[in-house]
């Protein structure tokens, strides 16, 4: 089971959460709407990091499909990421939130290099921690780079929010009889290869570290609160727990 509450946690942010109903790109009411679930866990003295995505923008992947050199696609991708995360800053500032932004490139004119004790002090300090380009180096995804940020930082938990509300046994989307897992080990999280959870070298280093990862649904109510405060959202996948689907 989960610990009863998270005191630093590291939340990845999908970059599609900031397109709202767009098909790509940014949309400032949607930035908003992520701003306002995470002002809810703010004011409950979360420390916390948040690694943007930049789907909604550019992949790398898709963008090497197309005839970019695979590493030059993946810097742009990473540079959408640092785009999403300006305007999650503004947002956040917007309802009163202070963030600083670090980002794994160096773009010193709008964002401040990462720093791992720096971005430890800010989260002490109460601000939230906004970090873009992920790793910083191409051939991975935003996902590993949440799964560095959250051990390094060492954060209590890497909650992923995402469209569905926990990982299921196969895609909900396409199975009226998928079922949720309430609690599922790595090991079987990488063995579940229909649902598409995390890239495998995201879910290989936070198995290897012990680093407990949460996938749970953002626009769900009040599901982050919930969440934080250790309650059976989504699915928890952890090394010190049994496989085991809802009741
Ligand atoms: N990216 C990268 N290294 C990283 C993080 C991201 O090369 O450490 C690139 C990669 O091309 C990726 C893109 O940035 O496709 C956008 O990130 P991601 O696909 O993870 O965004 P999300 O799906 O979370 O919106």
């Amino acid at each position: 089971m989960p610990p009863k509450r998270f005191k630093r946690i590291l939340l990845k942010v999908g970059g599609e959460a900031m397109m709202g109903n767009r098909n790509f790109g940014i949309d400032p009411v949607a930035a908003i709407e992520v701003a306002e679930k995470i002002k809810q866990i703010y004011t409950e003295h979360v420390q916390i990091a948040i690694v943007i995505g930049g789907g909604n923008v550019f992949r790398g992947v898709a963008g090497s499909k197309q005839g970019i050199d695979r590493a030059t696609a993946d810097y742009i991708g990473m540079m959408a990421t640092v785009m999403n995360g300006l305007a999650l800053q503004d947002a956040l500032e917007q309802i009163g939130v202070p963030t600083r932004l670090q980002s794994a490139l160096s773009m010193p004119s709008v964002a401040e290099n990462f720093i791992r004790r720096k971005a430890i002090r800010h989260m002490e300090k109460g601000r939230v921690v906004i970090l873009g380009a992920g790793t910083g180096v191409p051939y991975v995804t935003t996902d590993t780079g949440a799964s560095l940020h959250a051990l390094e930082l060492h954060c209590d938990v890497l909650m992923k929010a995402t469209k569905v509300n926990g990982i299921y046994d196969k895609d909900p989307e396409k199975h009226n009889d998928a079922r949720r897992f309430a609690t599922l080990t790595f090991k079987d999280a990488i063995q579940i290869t229909d649902v598409e959870i995390m890239d495998t070298s995201a879910l290989a280093m936070s198995m290897e570290n012990n680093m407990p990862l949460m996938v749970f649904k953002l626009f769900d109510g009040d599901s982050l609160l919930q969440a934080v405060k250790g309650k059976n959202i989504g699915t928890y996948v952890s090394n010190n727990v049994e496989t085991k689907f809802v009741q």
